[in-house]
């Protein structure tokens, strides 16, 4: 089968990879979608940073090249022989998480902290940018037969989002600030939009990511480079937003230009 296999830093080929056989916990899937996350484009251009390169990975114990790609969905080709919850036909997307289930963390059920963790796409056990791959039936995410496969590579972005929405204090009705909305922070948009948020402000420098956040349910949307975003929303909202989320997660902030920060600095 063909597969987008990772040899090292600008250096993806196409190329014949064997097809994966179906252990008895595993889910076979024929891939229609994957997408191209952040973290493939810092491998591709700056790698290989989690990609293992001399050290195989403490869990797959693979090394590179390796199969790319962890966001994706297809349909179930072929199930092992314990697995039951599942069946041939089912689409499903993949929870790409690789844990070792032994340390501390995973111990806690925190398999997300785990502290060999990987992926399936970056770590070994094949990836989404391929013909076929398989993961282990806790890895397999049904989704509906009704949402379409090109929308199953969403749902592992799309579950960043929703978990910072769950773990933080809001309630339907809030005001809501997201600070940064690139993919991730445009879930954050728009689950907060689908969660019944009160106003929702958007605070982002590009004037395209604005634009999508705008379609995605902000109803405020600040560019801090023009304008300070805290004057605006603090005035709004007589004093704040109920929860705001950080998801710029970029130190250049502190380089954006803020009417504010200027004035405080006179
Ligand atoms: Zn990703
Ligand atoms: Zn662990």
């Amino acid at each position: 089968m063909r597969s987008a296999i990772y040899h090292g830093r600008e250096d993806i080929r196409v190329e014949e990879y064997p097809e994966p056989e179906t252990g008895p916990n595993d889910v076979k899937i024929d891939v229609s979608a994957c997408g191209i996350c952040g973290s493939d484009l810092h491998e591709y251009a700056a790698g290989p940073i989690s990609i293992p390169d001399d050290e195989p990975h403490p869990v797959t114990g693979e090394t590179l090249p390796l199969p790319m790609g962890h966001e994706f969905a297809g349909r179930v080709t072929e199930v092992g022989s314990n697995v039951s919850e599942i069946a041939v036909g089912d689409k499903v997307a993949a929870n790409p998480v690789i844990w070792c289930g032994e340390c501390r963390y995973c111990l806690e059920g925190e398999y997300g902290l785990c502290e060999s963790n990987g992926f399936v796409g970056l770590s070994g056990w094949g990836g989404g940018f391929s013909e076929y791959t398989t993961v282990d039936r806790r890895q397999a995410v049904p989704i509906p037969e009704s949402v379409p496969l090109e929308y199953g590579p969403l749902v592992e972005p799309f579950s960043v989002g929703l978990y910072a929405i769950r773990n933080s204090e809001f309630s339907p009705g809030d005001s809501v600030a997201v600070f940064g909305t690139g993919p991730i922070g445009l879930t954050v948009v728009q689950l907060a939009n689908a969660a019944g948020a009160g106003p929702i402000y958007a605070v982002e420098p590009r004037d395209f990511r604005r634009e999508i956040a705008a379609e995605s349910g902000a109803d405020v949307t600040l560019d801090p480079t023009a304008e300070s975003a805290l004057d605006v929303i603090n005035a709004d909202t007589n004093g704040g937003v109920d929860v705001a989320f950080e998801v710029a997660g970029a130190s250049r902030l502190s380089t954006i230009r803020s009417p504010q920060r200027e004035r405080a600095a006179r």
